[in-house]
């Protein structure tokens, strides 16, 4: 990969992880907030909103660890290559989504696995 593309992707993935930092701040303060206790009706909502709170942080947080691999690939001078058969990625896939860590057909792959042993 060409050392422009590298820093644009280096740029798109560190811009992803202050967002998802930003969420995580506006999450927690959304939580503090729910700590106020109401009554029965209002506890319950609260508490179906904070389950809903720490799944999306837990998806926050596994995005996070892909865009810190990413970057991490970026210094390496891995980055943009499948994981799996070491192909390059397709720039356009890559630049939908930087976090993308095999091709298409090592992707369709993996899908199918997880098909059948689920
Ligand atoms: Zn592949």
């Amino acid at each position: 990969m060409k050392a422009k593309e590298l820093v644009f992707f280096k740029d798109l993935l560190l811009q992803q992880r202050s967002d998802i930092l930003n969420k995580a701040n506006a999450f927690k303060e959304e939580a503090k907030q729910g700590d106020v206790q109401g009554d029965e009706g209002d506890l319950a909502v609260s508490e179906l909103s904070l389950s809903l709170t720490l799944r999306l942080q837990e998806r926050q947080a596994q995005l996070l660890s892909k865009v810190d691999r990413a970057l991490a690939k970026i210094e390496e001078g891995t980055f943009g290559l499948c994981e799996s058969c070491e192909e390059p990625l397709q720039l356009g896939r890559l630049r939908a989504r930087p976090v993308a860590n095999l091709c298409i057909a090592c992707k369709e792959d993996q899908e199918n696995k997880e098909r059948v042993f689920a």
